[in-house]
């Protein structure tokens, strides 16, 4: 099985850009209906980064990330369970 890490962009709000290592995982978003169930690849940062230029946290663990148009990508917060 081929290694589920991937290295995506991540742009800080100061407009600098980071190479950040992810980890590849399914999420799978709360529906009101169990039967619709569908998993989304999305993609988890190993450990909390911050930004090489301005040193502000612009990743951690428990958040997770989705690609848009290529390269880019998008932030989502998932909720700590349990
Ligand atoms: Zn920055």
């Amino acid at each position: 099985m081929n290694s589920l890490k991937k290295t995506l962009n991540i742009e800080c709000s100061c407009g600098h850009w980071n190479n950040i290592t992810f980890d590849t995982v399914f999420f799978e978003p709360p529906l009101p209906e169990p039967k619709v169930r569908m998993m989304k690849r999305m993609y988890k940062p190993l450990e909390e980064t911050k930004c090489s230029k301005c040193g502000r946290v612009i990743a951690k663990p428990e958040e997770l990330f989705d690609i848009v148009k290529g390269r880019e990508a998008v932030r989502y917060r998932i909720k700590q369970s349990s």
